[in-house]
């Protein structure tokens, strides 16, 4: 490992740029945030620049690029990245379509640099403990509840309505969960989603699927007001595991069990400059298919206006 922080800038500085990755490498000893590709104002005491070519000649010596941007149009900008010499970390979802996404891991290897497709609720604390208890247990059952309020997450965001997005915006994450810690691939029996008849991606998804004999019932809604549930539930020959508010909470048969409080976003950038040292990439693309899945075999209904403001 090398002493000197990675001199690392940020593309697009929009929610979750500024909730949670300018605060985690500030806090990090090995970044330092030295530049933004950004349209707008950059983050606070660094240059913002408008393409990765005009960062580039202003300030040659970043080696990496965290990549903030919403999904679709993230190919050129990481071909600019990896043609700077620069090692990228991409937000989730990975792209705007799974063709897309494929090709990444064979444009970092070209270019020799790292790639990492990042899955932030992988990197909730209760995850890598929930995938060890569960190995060599019988899944007996799962429910999977991934309930949350759009306005609150994304307000005023027209991208999240894009086709392909939508729900799944928040759905991938728990996807991400699931394949993380199930022991046995997933395989969709069914998908049901409900589409706003004002807007191009649905607002709510009910999926089941099977892992080996064991039924696995996912339930995706993008309107739940009051208390927001990211909840898994696995039972097993062995008792009930519980993953609660996003993983972050573990319990078995009830009873919590001590997973730490590392945040996502500080496990996610200690994991990037793993990669960076050991010269490996991470572009796992299992939950990203999963969401192409629901949308080839979703049957789809038309459900009432979508209400930006309901309390008007
Ligand atoms: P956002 O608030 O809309 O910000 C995205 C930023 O990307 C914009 O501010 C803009 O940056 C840039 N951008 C480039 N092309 C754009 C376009 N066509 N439309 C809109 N913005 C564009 O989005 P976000 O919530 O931060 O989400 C960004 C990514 O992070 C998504 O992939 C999302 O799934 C993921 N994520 C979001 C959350 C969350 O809670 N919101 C949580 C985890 C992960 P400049 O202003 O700098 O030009």
């Amino acid at each position: 490992m090398s002493s000197k922080p990675i001199r690392i800038a940020l593309a697009g500085i929009g929610k979750i740029a500024r909730d949670q990755h300018i605060p985690s490498i500030a806090v990090s000893d090995r970044f330092e945030l030295v530049a933004a590709v950004t349209g707008h104002a950059p983050p606070e005491g660094v240059p913002g620049f408008a393409t990765v070519d005009a960062m580039m000649q202003a300030v040659p010596d970043v080696q990496a690029l965290s990549i903030c941007t919403p999904p679709r149009g993230r190919t050129a900008l990481m071909a600019d990245g990896f043609r700077h010499g620069l090692d990228l970390m991409i937000e989730k979802p990975p792209a705007a379509t799974v063709s897309e996404a494929d090709g990444f891991a064979a444009m970092a290897r070209a270019a020799d640099r790292i790639l990492y497709a990042t899955w932030h609720s992988r990197e909730a604390a209760g995850v890598a403990p929930a995938r060890d208890w569960l190995k060599g247990c019988e899944i007996r059952r799962v429910a999977c509840n991934w309930k949350e309020d759009v306005r609150v997450w994304h307000p005023g965001q027209e991208w999240i309505w894009e086709p392909g997005i939508g729900v799944f915006d928040p759905g991938i994450n728990a996807l991400s969960v699931l394949t993380a810690i199930l022991p046995m691939p997933l395989v969709l029996e069914q998908a049901k989603l409900r589409f706003p008849e004002n807007k191009a991606a649905p607002i709510a998804a009910d999926l089941d699927y099977s892992h080996g004999d064991a039924p696995v019932r996912v339930e995706f809604d993008f309107d739940q007001r009051g208390p927001q549930t990211w909840d898994i539930d696995v039972e097993t020959d062995n008792g009930t595991l519980n993953l609660s508010k996003g993983a972050s909470q573990l319990a078995i048969d009830g009873q919590p069990v001590d997973v730490g409080d590392e945040t996502e976003y500080a496990r996610l950038y200690r994991r990037f400059a793993e990669l960076v040292d050991a010269r490996q990439c991470d572009v796992d693309l299992a939950p990203f298919h999963h969401v192409a899945d629901a949308f080839f075999m979703g049957e789809r209904t038309t459900i009432h206006a979508f209400d930006e403001q309901p309390d008007r």
